[in-house]
């Protein structure tokens, strides 16, 4: 990991570059607060490849990719799964606890929740 500070600004910096010394994935921010962000989600990324076996990486890669591709699906699906789950126990886990809390959206505001809870 280099940084490459720019003086000039305020701040002392206009932008700065981040290179990841394992990847060598770059990534260029303009505010500090894009640089940590940058740099934690980067890392984040690592420690997740770094817990998966290859495949559950390829599998991982395959759900995000059709994920990713189609955020309106992914959100329909999780609604369909939580529908789904109601039916049943009525509980709602969501297997993956391989991915980080910090830096990762949880898409958990599904109306169908507060609907289904409702009738309990
Ligand atoms: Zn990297």
């Amino acid at each position: 990991m280099t940084t490459e500070p720019t003086p000039g600004s305020a701040s002392g910096w206009d932008q700065a570059t981040y290179r990841c010394g394992r990847c060598g994935a770059e990534s260029t921010v303009t505010t500090e607060e894009a640089y940590l962000q940058a740099v934690g989600v980067h890392a984040d990324a690592h420690a997740l490849w770094d817990r998966l076996n290859p495949i559950e990486r390829d599998g991982l890669v395959s759900i995000l990719r059709t994920i990713l591709s189609a955020p309106a699906l992914g959100f329909e699906f999780l609604a369909l799964a939580d529908r789904q789950q109601h039916t049943g126990d009525g509980t709602q886990s969501l297997p993956d606890p391989a991915v980080p809390s910090t830096n990762t959206p949880q898409p958990d505001s599904s109306p169908s929740n507060a609907t289904a809870r409702a009738t309990e």
